[in-house]
């Protein structure tokens, strides 16, 4: 790839492609065999809140797919549309060499690519395999490994946005593999987000992934606690947030996905938080990050709190709703 189209950090060396600067389909051409033939099928599993629309962004750029999802009707939609929907992870790695999954946890991740009917199964050699899952590093560079003994490739590409970016096809996709395979994964990735960050080897995508969703859930607690303590105090909840926004405490959470009921519209607050970024999804991702600063010793004392924070309310009947219903979780406690 021209050195034109890449930006380079000055500190971190982080690789960052913008849609600004995306390059024409043909200029990767080189790039590889799988790139050559840009428009052959792509195996997309895992059509859920963010699989759906994501892959709609694959279809809107031409791509066929080969779709599979455990909920047959998850599935629905893209067969309608004259997709191909098969029976199992391992008759889509046998219909294609280029492989996106969009699954809930790494038990699922593993299920899809090691289980009995899994992508390893029937994986072709020279496949590109991306997950953009949100799972445990350790368990993206192990199924790596395995990935590698079948002569394919894995990168793990998470990604940050929720489900307006994927639907926009503004996604930020953080990505962990091979570098030499980078530009092959951009072509894809290109077509669903609009920024593609390489990281480095696999598991450190999921690395960058589970900081900023760390620091997402204290950014969305502490936006949930300042709106409530805001309309007690009398304030009216729109006008608070607008001043916040054009404040010093403005953060996406309050701009972007205000979790209080009517003060924004297309957010999940404003559907009684269906849809979105579940709160069980939320937990999982504080507890990967629980898991990551004990192994490398690091103090998170507003991550542990928060993971805390989120779990409660798992178990309290909020598992199902978004995450930002940690505002209403609020409203509903009252203290001394
Ligand atoms: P989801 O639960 O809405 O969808 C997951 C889909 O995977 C479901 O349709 C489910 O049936 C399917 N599935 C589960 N196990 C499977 C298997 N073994 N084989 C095939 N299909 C299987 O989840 P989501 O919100 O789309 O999130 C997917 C991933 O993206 C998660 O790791 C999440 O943490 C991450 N993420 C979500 C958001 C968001 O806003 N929802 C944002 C960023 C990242």
């Amino acid at each position: 790839m021209a050195a034109s189209l890449r930006l380079f950090g000055a500190a971190s060396g982080l690789r960052y492609w913008s849609r600004r600067l995306r390059p024409a389909v043909s200029s990767l051409a080189a790039v590889c065999s799988r790139s050559v033939a840009s428009k052959t099928p792509v195996g997309f599993i895992g059509l859920g809140n963010m699989g759906n629309p994501m892959a709609k962004n694959l279809m809107k750029h031409g791509y066929p797919l080969i779709i599979y999802d455990v909920f047959p009707d998850a599935c629905k939609e893209f067969q309608d549309a004259g997709e191909q929907v098969v029976s199992s992870p391992a008759d889509v790695a046998e219909k294609a060499d280029r492989i996106i999954t969009m699954l809930p946890t790494s038990i699922n991740a593993v299920e899809a690519y090691s289980g009995a009917n899994g992508i390893l199964k029937k994986v072709k050699k020279g496949s590109l395999l991306i997950d953009s899952s949100t799972i445990d590093p350790a368990v993206s560079k192990e199924l790596a490994k395995e990935v590698e003994k079948m002569g394919a490739v894995f990168m793990d590409a998470p990604v940050s946005g929720g489900v307006g970016a994927a639907r926009s096809g503004n996604l930020t996709f953080m990505v962990g593999g091979v570098e030499d395979e980078f530009a092959a994964a951009q072509e894809l990735l290109g077509c669903m987000g609009s920024n593609v960050v390489y990281c480095g080897a696999v598991g450190t995508g999921q690395a960058a992934k589970i900081c900023n969703n760390m620091l997402l859930a204290i950014s969305m607690i502490g936006t949930a606690e300042a709106m409530n303590l805001g309309i007690r105090l009398g304030l009216d909840p729109k006008l608070l947030a607008k001043i916040l926004n054009m404040s010093s405490g403005r953060c996406w959470s309050s701009d972007t996905y205000n979790p209080v009921p009517g003060v924004m519209d297309g957010v999940p607050s404003a559907n009684n938080y269906q849809g979105g970024f579940g709160t069980t999804l939320m937990a999982k991702d504080l507890g990967l990050a629980q898991d990551s600063a004990t192994s490398t010793k690091s103090p998170i004392l507003l991550g542990s709190l928060a993971h805390q924070i989120y779990r409660m309310m798992c178990a309290k009947g909020y598992s199902k709703k978004d995450f930002s219903s940690v505002f209403q979780f609020l409203r509903e406690e009252e203290t001394f």
